[in-house]
């Protein structure tokens, strides 16, 4: 009897903690399926930022060569290689000009020459298929005096938030290289690729392959994954500051109105 009063007297709870545990679990599932909801309509919501990476040179144009003997073009892959990563890695989607040491020329262009106008255009093309990315062509420079060292920027003002883009990434690299005070330049009439590219564009050029210092720091893999989250870090801040911009004023304008002063 005292066993049965016992089991009574636990009926209430236990049918309270059998109702409490339903109705958490109901109010569990039904939090789940909100929460898919929303990362859905932010997925719908939210495409992903698209980055087209050039590489530049490959195949039989290998670009400058270092004073000790490393090709421009490899170096140009391997940090866009490591760059793709950490982007992809990162929410991005990347579009690769080459992912090879190849001229992505069109098959039956006889000559170097064709071949690498063949080349240029293939590339363009790849970049105006995406009209909403921003494009990220990275070279490596020489120059006669083997003095002149660090990266460099250059720009069009095709868009208007290319001078702030390149800016940003002129003080990343500033960091990276220690005494590099170089200035962005402008390429407005200047290369093929640039042209005519409307989007956010920035052509980097990472360093000299005629210093010592830099063809010795660009040949090793260890500082071109430097470069790579150098340039990374670079565009994470640029697109930051987009959404700020966009609170209060069209892309750029205001650095575009800085530049025209
Ligand atoms: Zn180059």
């Amino acid at each position: 009897m005292a066993n049965i009063k016992i089991l009574k007297s636990k009926i209430p709870f236990i049918i309270t903690l059998f109702c409490c545990v339903t109705v958490s679990a109901l109010a569990a599932s039904v939090r789940a399926a909100e929460d898919r909801k929303a990362a859905e309509t932010a997925a719908k919501a939210e495409p992903k930022q698209v980055i087209v990476l050039d590489a530049g040179h490959g195949g039989l144009d290998s670009g400058c060569v270092a004073i000790n003997g490393t090709y421009e073009k490899d170096v140009n892959l391997d940090i866009v290689k490591d760059l793709g990563a950490l982007l992809t890695l990162n929410g991005y989607e990347v579009v690769y000009t080459r992912t090879d040491d190849v001229s992505i020329h069109d098959d039956g262009i006889e000559g170097v020459r064709n071949q690498k106008v063949s080349d240029m255009e293939n590339r363009l093309k790849i970049v105006q298929s995406y009209p909403d990315s921003v494009f990220i062509s990275v070279h490596q420079n020489q120059f006669t005096d083997s003095a002149y060292f660090g990266g460099q920027m250059f720009y069009t003002t095709k868009n208007s938030a290319n001078f702030r883009l390149a800016r940003i990434m002129q003080g990343r690299f500033a960091q990276l290289q220690p005494g590099n005070d170089r200035e962005v330049k402008l390429i407005d009439n200047g290369l093929y690729l640039f042209k005519n590219t409307e989007q956010p564009a920035l052509l980097i050029e990472c360093g000299f392959l005629s210093n010592p210092e830099d063809a010795a720091n660009l040949s090793s893999a260890e500082y071109r994954k430097k470069v790579a989250f150098t340039i990374y870090s670079g565009l994470s801040e640029f697109f930051d500051g987009e959404v700020k911009n966009k609170e209060n004023t069209k892309i750029g304008e205001t650095e575009s109105l800085l530049y025209m002063q």
